[in-house]
């Protein structure tokens, strides 16, 4: 029987050992950051004035000494050899949207003997061969070669292996002239811009001059399937999706899934994930079933974003490798399986200003002036380029979720909630008037009536909601980066931010409070088209949208252009966040990427449907043909319907190659076509070929056996 593998997996799972022993909480707990060069280390570690100036440098942004890089580089290579590293690498997040290591070991020789060797220099600076990284152009002018440059703001940390470790040093990524062909760089560059700009914004509200922390809560959803499942659908482990699949007859619609009890063999997972976030002092916190059968969460604390982003990045690895230590495999892929729901990454952020969350609503006058001002900065934001928030999602897998029925439509607008959305009116209008909520209110940004954070927290089908004292933003996808959307964020924030300064500046200062209220009336006015609280799935929020002239961007092709738009190379040289040599390699970098990515998964579907799924369904149909001659030869009912439609299948899917095979010579429009075509002629095969003919695991099976 062409199913046995199947069936062997199913038996294999069955058999699977259940682990029982559970350890004390506690004993995790201990353990966490021992393996992160973190405050308490380096305190341990580096003479007392040697660590003054690291902290310095990493909580006020200080230029670093380079006088005490000998002393960071030999604590950090003791501490190293301390926990089992052999070697150290410069960790860093090319274009590929991974990361990055090219090991080196502290041996050298020293004569007959060793000595374990490590430099500032081997700290500071690397060398990696740039010429097989993706730099969409940058690198072909100048140099083959890159430079990563150590990041002291983020700890390095311990990687782990069966039988070794190594030390990460986390770095970012640039060419010879200092061109950034990487994800940090860029957000480095936006923190700065923002910083500079909420300084000047938070000085004209008479506010000290603080440290502006940008802060990332990055929720990471995952599907997990047993790997004897994976191995036999090429689908899976070349592209991280399946291009066929019938739906099974029970999915999502029960809504029993999402929040339900954890099976035992996941949370032995999701435990052993965690010890290993922890170690590294990556705060692991939420865990959680999410809608789709056999998808899941995990949340960590928020973080400063440069630290959250490198932190998501570990996050993603060790789910992997994890998962695979379980006989598992975590797919991250944004929608591995078509008609249920995909995976994102939703993207809490927030601004604090020293200790004030800006985006919390306060508790006198003052405070919410300024929140006030830093939401209508984020209206006029967003509003002012969806094009760019849209982009920063992007990407192929991305495509097959946003827009689709469950995730986030492809249309950014922002979910305020109704209260404050009355806010909001009222503040536009001028008009004082009772608040939604209990109690008067004078109107303006006088006083606020306390938003309660479940008020704020009830629609899910925003792409941009404000929950409490953060905006959510939903639409990145499972597997991206963290960066990119931050990036954007950051950088429009920093321009709204300006932009309101500018006005700002020119108000008498007893006029202050006058002026400021016509300025947020104003932006409310121009923007608020931008804001929506109504069910973001509908057909209807689709047309309202036209109207109000809010882009719909369908397409990663269609999205990319608003990296090389004229207004946006200006928005970022301006910010100095990505100069348009930079903005045009990025574009080339991920146009290319799209286009690879499609064809790959053309091919795959083209072999798996010539060479897995066609000799089964001929070999099914040549019984049926068999059976339905010895039935009519003994004067029995035949089976020539069923024949019949089996042949029409083949026929069918015969056509579909050909089709498949000129596509593939053609546009990736005509690839996706074809692959969509394709899907709905195997999907239908596989409800027709008997069960135990069928060579791939099926739906039922992948989210429902683990
Ligand atoms: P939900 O699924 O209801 O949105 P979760 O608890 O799964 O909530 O995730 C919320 C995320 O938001 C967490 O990562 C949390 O740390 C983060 N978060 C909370 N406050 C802030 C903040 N001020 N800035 C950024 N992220 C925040
Ligand atoms: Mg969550």
């Amino acid at each position: 029987m062409s199913n046995e593998y199947r069936m062997n997996a199913i038996k294999r799972i069955t058999e699977e050992p259940v682990s029982s022993f559970m350890p004390a909480a506690t004993a995790y707990i201990g353990f966490y950051g021992e393996d992160s060069f973190n405050t308490e280390t380096m305190k341990a570690y580096l003479p007392k004035d040697v660590s003054k100036k690291l902290f310095a440098t990493i909580e006020n942004g200080a230029t670093l000494d380079p006088d005490i890089a000998k002393d960071v580089a030999h604590a950090m290579k003791k501490w190293a050899m301390d926990r089992g590293a052999t070697h150290y690498t410069h960790w860093f997040q090319p274009l590929t949207g991974s990361t990055a290591e090219k090991h080196d070991s502290f041996l050298e020789p020293d004569g007959d003997k060793a000595i374990m060797a490590f430099s500032d220099k081997n700290l500071i600076m690397g060398e990696p061969d740039a010429s097989s990284f993706p730099s969409g152009g940058l690198r072909s002018t100048f140099e083959a070669r890159g430079y990563t440059a150590w990041d002291p703001t983020s700890p390095a940390f311990i990687k782990r292996h069966g039988n070794g470790a190594t030390l990460c040093i986390p770095t970012a990524f640039c060419s010879y002239t200092s061109e950034a062909l990487d994800m940090k760089t860029p957000l480095l560059r936006s923190l700065q811009a923002l910083q500079k700009s909420t300084r000047r914004l938070m000085n004209i509200f008479e506010i000290p001059e603080e440290k502006l922390t940008v802060t990332l809560g990055a929720e990471q959803e995952y599907f997990l399937i047993d790997k004897h499942f994976y191995l036999q659908r090429p689908d899976l482990y070349q592209a991280g999706r399946t291009l066929f699949g019938a739906p099974p007859a029970k999915h999502q619609q029960m809504e029993d899934h999402y929040f339900g009890s954890i099976p035992t063999r996941i949370l032995n997972f999701m435990n052993d994930v965690e010890k290993e976030l922890w170690r590294l002092g990556i705060p692991a916190k939420t865990r959680h079933n999410e809608v789709a059968p056999a998808q899941f969460e995990l949340a960590p604390m928020f973080e400063n974003v440069n630290l959250a982003c490198d932190h998501n990045m570990q996050i993603m690895e060790i789910l992997r490798q994890v998962a695979d230590r379980h006989g598992l495999v975590c797919l991250l892929h944004e929608k591995p399986f078509a008609g249920i729901n995909g995976s994102g990454k939703h993207n809490n952020w927030s601004l604090s200003y020293g200790k004030t969350n800006l985006l919390n609503p306060g508790k006198d006058p003052h405070e919410n002036a300024i929140f006030l001002t830093t939401l209508c900065a984020l209206i006029f934001a967003v509003d002012s380029h969806p094009d760019l928030l849209r982009m920063a999602v992007s990407g192929a897998g991305n495509d097959h979720r946003l827009g689709a029925n469950e995730a986030p439509p492809a249309i950014i607008s922002m979910y305020l909630g109704d209260q404050l959305t009355d806010v909001i009116e009222q503040l536009e209008n001028g008009v004082p008037k009772s608040s939604k909520q209990a109690g008067t209110m004078r109107i303006g940004v006088d006083l606020l009536p306390s938003l309660p954070r479940d008020a704020t927290d009830r629609n899910r089908t925003s792409p941009f909601a404000f929950t409490g004292n953060k905006f959510e933003f939903r639409a990145p996808g499972s597997s991206q980066s963290c960066s990119e959307p931050n990036v954007i964020l950051n950088t429009i924030v920093a321009e709204a931010f300006d932009k309101i300064s500018d006005e700002l500046e020119k108000i008498p200062y007893d006029k202050f409070h006058d002026g400021l209220q016509k300025l947020l009336q104003n932006i409310v006015k121009e923007h608020k088209k931008v804001i929506f609280n109504g069910n973001g799935y509908t057909e209807e929020w689709v047309l309202e949208a036209k109207k109000r002239g809010l882009p719909n961007i369908h397409t990663t092709m269609e999205a990319l252009q608003a990296l090389v738009k004229k207004e946006n190379v200006m928005l970022f040289e301006k910010y100095g966040v990505l100069n348009h040599r930079e903005l045009t390699s990025r574009y080339e970098v991920n146009m290319e990427e799209y286009h690879k990515r499609i064809h790959i998964e053309g091919e795959i579907a083209r072999d798996m449907a010539k060479n897995i799924i066609l000799p089964e369904a001929v070999g099914a149909y040549s019984k049926a043909l068999k059976v339905n001659e010895m039935a009519l030869n003994q004067g029995l009912p035949g089976v020539d319907s069923y024949a019949k439609t089996l042949g029409e299948g083949i026929k069918k899917l015969l056509g579909s190659i050909e089709i498949m095979e000129k596509a593939l010579l053609s546009k990736h429009e005509e690839i996706i076509r074809a692959m969509d075509d394709m899907r709905v002629i195997v999907d239908s095969l596989e409800q027709i070929v008997p069960d135990g003919e069928w060579p791939l695991p099926k739906y039922r099976e992948m989210l429902f056996v683990y």
